[in-house]
C-alpha cells in the first residue's frame, strides 16, 4: 500500500461521510434537477429483467485470458506472469518466491 493509495483513502472516507451528512441536500438537488424521474425513465426503457440477467452473464463469463490459461497446468508467476519452468521457488524473471 503506497503512500498515494492512502491519501486517496482518506480522502474517500472524508467524502462518503461528507456525503451522508448532506444526502438529504443532495437528494432534494437531484430531485430538482429532475434526475430521479430520467433515472426511472432509462430504468423502464433500457433496464428490464432480461437486460440486467445478460449484462450479470456476460460479467461472469468475461474472465482475464491469462488466468484461464494459467489453470490448464502451466505454472505461472504471480507477479510478473511469466512461465515457469523446473520445480524452481523462485521466479527467473522478476526473483519473487513462488509458493
Ligand atoms: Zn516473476
Amino acid at each position: 500500500m503506497t503512500l498515494r493509495i492512502r491519501k486517496l483513502i482518506v480522502i474517500g472516507i472524508i467524502g462518503v461521510v461528507f456525503m451522508a451528512g448532506n444526502i438529504l441536500v443532495i437528494a432534494n438537488w437531484l430531485a430538482a434537477k429532475g434526475i430521479p424521474e430520467k433515472a426511472n425513465w432509462i430504468r423502464e426503457n433500457f433496464l428490464t429483467g432480461t437486460a440486467i440477467t445478460v449484462i450479470i452473464a456476460l460479467l461472469i463469463l468475461l474472465v482475464n485470458p491469462g488466468r484461464t490459461e494459467s489453470n490448464i497446468g502451466q505454472h505461472r508467476c504471480p507477479v510478473c506472469d511469466k512461465k515457469m519452468t523446473g520445480n524452481s521457488n523462485y521466479c527467473s524473471e522478476c526473483g519473487c518466491k513462488v509458493a
